[in-house]
């Protein structure tokens, strides 16, 4: 395989990557906040971090991958404001905040097997390490970086000369004041909380004894502990999206370098940019939000979720549009259709043969994991005349391990499709009378069918039908 290439947000250019220990990657990668369902904005980190594993799997390298779950400590507001995301939506539907975190981190990993992510090696909660948690705290307050006030025990960036290294921002002449980001008695106004303390006279769901008072760690400092605790002190790649940079991220490593004395703790950074909808990131704050069940709902498969991810490049700001998603569901239709046939390909393979083409697929991945480029291969490879059906399905079968379509197995749409031609008339019958707005004759067919457990999926291809 070509060399490998990655943006590293470190440097701000690609470079090429060797891993620390020879032949073993160590990857850590922000996991999701479980308040509420992760939409499918939420899901392009995992899609990213999945294509870059497997890509390192498919360069013959072993990857310990590990996504964190917070569920707790993260507030409304990154700047130590604002309440708890757990507390604000236990409170809100008088739920218990470990119900809700087990109830969506379930969501969560549903979801994102269910567009092929291939499991992490471990997805730690900050809530059950917490005393990692402390013990890194204490490691900076020795160490001479942090400071206590009403508030919580926080960092302090002044101490740490390099803290703009990964955002490259200009922090000269942001002065600090009584008041900074809502919390009194800040010296920077980028220092951030290690530990919060309980507000007095409030009882919180979730809070721990610490040796600066009871309370909650701040978000940040769980990415730092638990990725060390599973990783090691220095590891190869962290990921997460774009928004991280300025402050998480830049956090994280002011506090793991401050507290083991290592630079650079973490050796590259790659950051994925935002999936758009409506002209904006698509946000759960914004309320534009779809989750995978409402592309489900709409007739589209998981997977072609994924394939439409594959259409961009992992940096590129994505938007996503109906229109997108139906091209890209009936061009993962197609794939798969052409999969089928080939995979029962028989014949003989000319080795040789195969090499361009494999080349090239590896090529564009090892470009700072160009999938639109990649894709493109996959399709010349799919109808190409000059390779016979067997020796295509043989380079399909292995792209599709770093691609994760799950092209030797998916059956096309229209195969799975059952056929029983009076019901196939009923739902035609009900899509004409649709068409002419005859919405009396639409809906009778419509309960005709139900009476019978005929499930109707109004899809962007039309009408399709499955039994209850
Ligand atoms: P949230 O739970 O909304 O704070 O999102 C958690 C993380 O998911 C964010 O910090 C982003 O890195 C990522 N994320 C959220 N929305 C999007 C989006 N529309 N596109 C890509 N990543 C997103
Ligand atoms: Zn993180």
């Amino acid at each position: 395989m070509s060399e490998l290439l990655v943006y590293n947000t470190r440097a701000r250019r690609k470079e090429r990557f060797e891993p620390l220990e020879p032949g073993h990657v160590r990857m850590y990668s922000c996991g999701p906040t479980v308040y509420s369902a992760q939409h499918i904005g939420n899901l392009r980190p995992y899609l990213f971090a999945d294509l870059l594993r497997r890509t390192l799997e498919h360069a013959g390298l072993r990857v310990t991958h590990v996504i964190n779950i917070t569920d707790v400590g993260h507030l409304t507001d990154d700047a130590d404001a604002g309440e708890d995301k757990m507390e604000v939506a236990a409170k809100r539907t008088g739920r218990r905040a470990e119900e809700l975190a087990a109830e969506y981190e379930q969501q969560w990993k549903r979801d994102c097997a269910r567009v092929g992510c291939l499991p992490p090696h471990a997805t730690p909660r900050a809530s059950e390490h917490v005393p990692a948690q402390i013990e890194m705290a204490r490691r900076l307050e020795e160490r001479g970086f942090t400071y206590r006030i009403e508030d919580g025990l926080y960092f302090d960036v002044s101490k740490f000369p390099r803290y703009a290294e990964l955002s490259r921002l200009d922090l000269a002449g942001q002065q600090g004041g009584a008041r900074i980001g809502g919390v009194e008695g800040k010296r920077n106004p980028q220092d951030f909380a290690l530990w919060k303390f309980a507000a007095p006279g409030v009882k919180r769901q979730q809070e721990w004894d610490s040796p600066w008072g009871r309370g909650f760690p701040g978000w940040h400092l769980e990415c730092s502990a638990m990725s060390i605790q599973y990783l090691g002190q220095t590891f190869d790649i962290h990921t997460g999206g774009v928004d991280h940079i300025p402050v998480h991220h830049t956090n994280e490593i002011a506090q793991s370098e401050g507290a083991l004395d290592v630079h650079p703790w973490v050796n590259v950074w790659m950051h994925e940019e935002f999936l758009d909808f409506r002209g904006e990131k698509m946000s759960k704050s914004k309320g534009n939000v779809y989750v995978l069940d409402d592309l489900v709902a709409q007739g589209v498969e998981p997977l072609a979720y994924r394939y439409f991810f594959l259409q961009a490049h992992y940096r590129q700001q994505q938007t996503f549009t109906d229109e997108a998603l139906a091209a890209a569901a009936t061009g993962y239709d197609r794939l798969v259709g052409l999969a089928c046939e080939l995979r029962r390909a028989q014949g003989d393979v000319d080795a040789s043969r195969l090499e361009e083409p494999r080349s090239r697929f590896a090529e564009a991945l090892c470009d700072d994991l160009n999938a639109p480029r990649a894709m493109a291969v996959v399709w010349q490879v799919a109808r190409s005349d000059a390779l016979s059906p067997a020796e295509r399905w043989t380079l399909l079968a292995e792209f599709d391990a770093v691609l994760g379509l799950d092209l030797a197995n998916a059956e096309p749409r229209a195969a799975q499709q059952e056929s029983d031609p009076r019901i196939d008339a009923m739902v035609a019958g009900r899509d004409a009378a649709r068409a002419a707005k005859e919405w009396a004759e639409a809906d009778r067919l419509r309960d005709a069918l139900a009476a019978e457990g005929i499930l109707l999926e109004d899809g962007p291809e039309g009408t399709r039908w499955r039994r209850e």
